[in-house]
């Protein structure tokens, strides 16, 4: 029997890939055979994880070539596998709302609204007490820190500050020092191309009808990395336009000041509900918001409700 498949979503986090590492581990710890795959390639920050713990990443695929798949760090279908409708989805593990995910047979899902899923899946190995390998420990103390801007995002939960420290002294590293220099890692943008940028880290969510765009990057200086305002526009209306997307928003953040700059490109309709949401003018195509940092907490749930 061919192994079952367990991935994150694509356009992979570090999250996405490492809660797929630690669960199919813990899967094939308790007899069932799995393989651990990515939806695409890492971004800068998961590859600075990955050489810096010397670990191999996983497989990338599109599709799913087995009739069994586990989905961890998603559930909505359009950033699942592209033949999600074809397979059997047996297990989730998930900390994201739960949107067009429906199945034919009964599954385990296991969402808890925690700011890493690796938090999560640090929970399952302590109740089914199965020891967390070093190197696996480092990957997933990573994923925390990713998912929650070194405990700084209001995503944070007291669980996951126990789990960041408890993978630590299992890793042995030191999280903060090591934290600051793998989030400045995924910062490092100059060698990107705007169209790559964009589509870094993107998520599509249909609200109320609307095909909404939410993409993040990260940096450490927000100004410095406008400077390219213009090359971003042209490659936002560029995808808007082949993916029939209504409201595109790319969120700049300042992952050391926990504050972001938008650019929001749509028409009057959906940027007066961007605007009327987050109680701010859009100038030049740009939205100031302050003290936002988490799209899943600060951004999607307000805009849909709007909606
Ligand atoms: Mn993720
Ligand atoms: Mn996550």
């Amino acid at each position: 029997m061919k192994k079952e498949l367990v991935f994150g979503h694509k356009n992979p986090d570090t999250d996405a890939v490492v809660a797929a590492i630690a669960y199919s581990y813990f899967m094939n710890q308790k007899g069932i055979d799995t393989e651990p795959v990515a939806l695409g390639n890492p971004n800068e920050e998961t590859k600075y994880v990955f050489n810096h713990f010397n670990y191999d990443f996983p497989r990338v695929i599109t599709s799913a070539d087995t009739d069994k798949v586990m989905l961890v760090d998603h559930n909505e279908s359009q950033q699942s596998v592209d033949n999600i409708s074809d397979v059997e989805v047996t297990h989730v593990v998930d900390h994201h709302r739960i949107a067009n995910f429906e199945t034919s047979n009964p599954l385990f899902y296991h969402a808890e609204p925690l700011g890493c899923t690796s938090t999560i899946i640090w929970k399952l190995f302590n109740q089914e007490k199965i020891e967390i390998p070093a190197q696996i420990a480092s990957l997933m103390m990573s994923a925390i820190i990713s998912d929650t801007l070194l405990l700084k995002s209001p995503t944070t939960t007291d669980q996951d500050k126990a789990a960041l420290e408890s993978l630590s002294r299992t890793a042995g590293v030191d999280y903060e020092t090591y934290g600051l220099d793998m989030l400045k890692a995924g910062t490092n943008l100059d060698s990107k191309s705007a169209k790559e940028l964009v589509e870094m880290d993107a998520k599509t969510f249909d609200m109320n009808g609307k095909k909404v765009r939410i993409d993040q990057v990260n940096t450490v200086d927000l100004d410095d990395t406008l400077k390219r305002q213009s090359e971003f526009e042209e490659a936002i209306k560029n995808e808007m336009n082949v993916e029939n997307e209504d409201l595109f928003i790319l969120l700049i953040t300042n992952i050391l000041t926990s504050d972001t700059k938008a650019i929001v490109l749509g028409n009057d309709s959906v940027l007066s509900v961007f605007e009327l949401t987050f109680n701010t003018k859009i100038e030049n195509n740009i939205a100031y918001l302050p003290g936002v940092v988490s799209r899943k907490k600060q951004v999607v749930p307000q805009l849909n409700e709007n909606f």
